[in-house]
């Protein structure tokens, strides 16, 4: 009914880092050519964790925004918007809220995990604990059918998810709505209306997927029905009248595990990281700098590149006669740290060279980055107020 479209986002960071570039932005420059892409920039996500640390959050937009036009997201074929500028999300996350219940915000496995994990922080605010649902909100504000997520962030779309299932439910009916699916259930004929109405109950009351499946099958083979009562049908059968709310699929990114210089979790904060713009000189100085295996002392100890951080950035960056090389060479002590290092930093500086040749156009002209990313708030400013319009509606907000 509605279009396919990706809506993905990120927390300004200021520049990225290459654990950035190939976790997220390659897959974007991916997805771009073969879906209608939302790429938002997610400033007001970033209050609910730094609500007391504002002064950066312009600086980080640009500079991530740069990043992003760097690395081969085409604003011509994806629209690209910061969140603050399209106020409609604020209007959804807070007409969403009226009926969201309290437990199923608490229950968000990374809300506990978070409140630990930043326990330098007081976090037990109301804006922390409804991010799951501004999530929900600018993913749902787009009708988005597909958002692009690591494992850790399913339970989020499941939750968005829920929360429009909720909300098309609760508002998406007509009146006698029941009694008109009940009578055009009657016109499917009494072994196919008996399964339907089985196949109903087990999605409404278990939430099973593979029933919602078949009876959608079963409607579109149903050759007897008009199209009024179609349609009646899918909604009964989803618990809606009318999809006000479409729910996303989270599209799992199989994203390559990079670790920062350290082996730890890259981290511009943990001072681990390489940027997608580095220096050529300070990205040299960074990765002949890198630890090894602490077993190879001296040259003649031979070492294992398991144990070792710079073997994840071969798996990344060089072929696989290198990796042969690494391999053998490290285990035999055929080959010093720093030979080893040599293949990775000549394939990091001529990846990163043509990001910054494109980084640079923005930089000698702010203005043009300014245009792009006002035209993408535009453009999706539209498609936003488009389901608010349906949203006021269905909740009685359109009376004059
Ligand atoms: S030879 Fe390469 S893989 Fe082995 S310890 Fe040195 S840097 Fe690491």
């Amino acid at each position: 009914m509605y279009p396919e479209r990706v809506l993905s986002g990120m927390r300004p960071t200021g520049a990225m880092h290459i654990g950035h570039y190939h976790g997220a932005l390659v897959n974007w420059v991916r997805m771009q050519a073969e879906y209608p892409c939302f790429f938002m920039v997610a400033d007001w996500h970033a209050l609910t964790t730094s609500y007391d640390e504002v002064a950066v959050i312009g600086e980080s937009v640009w500079e991530m925004l740069i990043d992003w036009l760097a690395a081969g997201v085409d604003p011509n074929q994806a629209t690209i918007f910061i969140q603050s500028r399209v106020p409609e999300h604020a209007e959804l996350t807070l007409l969403l809220g009226m009926a969201t219940p309290l437990g199923w915000l608490e229950r968000v496995p990374t809300y506990k995990d978070q409140i630990e994990k930043l326990s330098h922080k007081d976090l037990l605010t109301y804006g922390f604990l409804g991010y799951p649902l501004m999530q929900a909100a600018d993913i749902l504000v787009y009708r988005a059918s597909m958002v692009p997520v690591g494992e850790d962030q399913v339970p989020h779309i499941e939750f968005t998810r829920e929360i429009a299932r909720r909300f098309n439910y609760l508002y998406g009916r007509e009146a006698g709505f029941e009694e008109k699916a009940r009578e055009a259930m009657k016109k499917l004929g009494g072994k196919r209306a008996k399964l339907y109405d089985e196949v109903r109950t087990r999605f409404q009351q278990n939430g099973d997927e593979g029933a919602l499946e078949q009876g959608r099958a079963l409607l579109a083979d149903a050759q007897s029905l008009s199209m009024g009562d179609r349609e009646r049908l899918f909604g009964y059968l989803e618990g809606s009248r009318k999809l006000i709310l479409v729910e996303p699929q989270a599209r799992l990114t199989a994203a390559p595990r990079l670790p920062g210089l350290d082996g730890a979790k890259m981290s511009k904060s943990y001072g681990n990281s390489i940027a997608m713009r580095e220096e050529p000189a300070e990205l040299t100085r960074k990765i002949r700098t890198m630890p090894t295996d602490p077993a190879r002392v001296r040259l003649t100890d031979p070492g294992d590149p398991e144990l070792c951080p710079v073997w994840p950035l071969h798996r990344i960056y060089t072929d696989e006669a290198t990796h042969q090389w690494v391999q053998s060479g490290c285990r035999s002590a055929s080959i010093g740290c720093l030979d080893c290092k040599q293949p990775l930093i000549d394939a990091l500086l001529k990846e990163q060279q043509p990001i910054r040749e494109r980084a640079q156009v923005y930089l000698d002209d702010p203005t043009l980055l300014r245009n792009i990313v006002a035209d993408g708030c535009d453009k999706a400013r539209k498609v936003a107020q488009d389901t608010m319009r349906d949203v006021r509606e269905a909740m009685g907000l359109d009376y004059s």
